[in-house]
């Protein structure tokens, strides 16, 4: 799964990087046009142009920036600027993880922030689905490693013992009447999608697939909870039943947001 959609990522990267190098070249060969050239009318137009976009630039910088705070702060946003940090912080989070690699910034504090703004927009939208067409899915390290029971197939082969949280998040299935699937990688996660064809999704796992994830599915709100590791990455992952529950609650309760 990580391996595709990072290269997917790296593809968004790179068509990020073309942009920049075109607008880079453009404005150099501007530049030079502007110095070679006597026009005083087109010299005195291109000014006015790069004067007007500098401006508008400014703007919209600042208008993100507002809209990123309300999000961080969980207040909510109009519809239209829902759409618009939608598609803006896809971007904006591809260069920050890159030029983190630069500067050195911990990927998984970036992937948080990003997963948290991505999850305020979905609560800002307010979306009320049916619970059959709320998808959870979980990752297998939720699952005890001991454990012999093949919950990968499905999910109604755990016995309920109660050594790790799947038993719980079977309970809160069997209460909410949701969808509920483990994914051991990114492949089957994606033919679970395809197949149930959800209305939301509750995707638990760590920072880099969480984010990943949310990258990955665009069309679909994908409210990420993270998982807690105990004992390392990978293995007898913990999950706070509680978030779950209530993000079940939000998608499915009407007049409560
Ligand atoms: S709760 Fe279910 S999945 Fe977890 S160890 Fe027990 S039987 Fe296995």
């Amino acid at each position: 799964m990580n391996r595709r959609i990072t290269d997917k990522n790296n593809f968004l990267f790179i068509r990020m990087i073309f942009l920049v190098l075109f607008v880079s070249l453009f404005m150099a060969g501007l530049s030079i046009y502007l110095i070679k050239s006597s026009n005083i009318v087109l010299y005195n137009a291109i000014l006015n142009i790069i004067l007007i976009g500098s401006v508008l630039s400014t703007i919209l910088v600042f208008m993100n920036g507002i809209l990123i705070v309300r999000l961080l702060k969980g207040k909510k946003i109009n519809s239209l600027s829902r759409i618009w940090m939608d598609f803006f912080l896809r971007y904006i989070y591809i260069i920050i993880i890159y030029s983190s690699q630069i500067l050195r910034v911990d990927k998984n504090r970036i992937r948080y922030v990003f997963s948290q703004l991505n999850n305020n927009l979905i609560l800002s939208s307010g979306l009320k689905v049916k619970p059959e067409e709320i998808l959870v899915l979980l990752p297998h390290c939720l699952q005890k490693t001991t454990c012999p029971h093949k919950i990968t197939v499905d999910i109604n082969n755990c016995k309920r013992c109660g050594l790790c949280d799947i038993n719980g998040l079977v309970e809160l299935k069997d209460q909410y009447n949701v969808r509920l699937f483990v994914a051991t990688g990114g492949t089957l996660a994606r033919k679970i999608i395809n197949e149930i064809r959800p209305k939301a999704i509750i995707a638990v796992a760590c920072e880099r697939d969480l984010s990943s994830g949310i990258l990955d599915v665009k069309k679909i709100p994908v409210m990420g909870i993270l998982n807690e590791r105990p004992e390392g990455p990978c293995i007898n992952t913990r999950v706070s039943l509680d978030k779950i529950e209530e993000t079940i609650k939000f998608f499915i309760e009407k007049g409560k947001q």
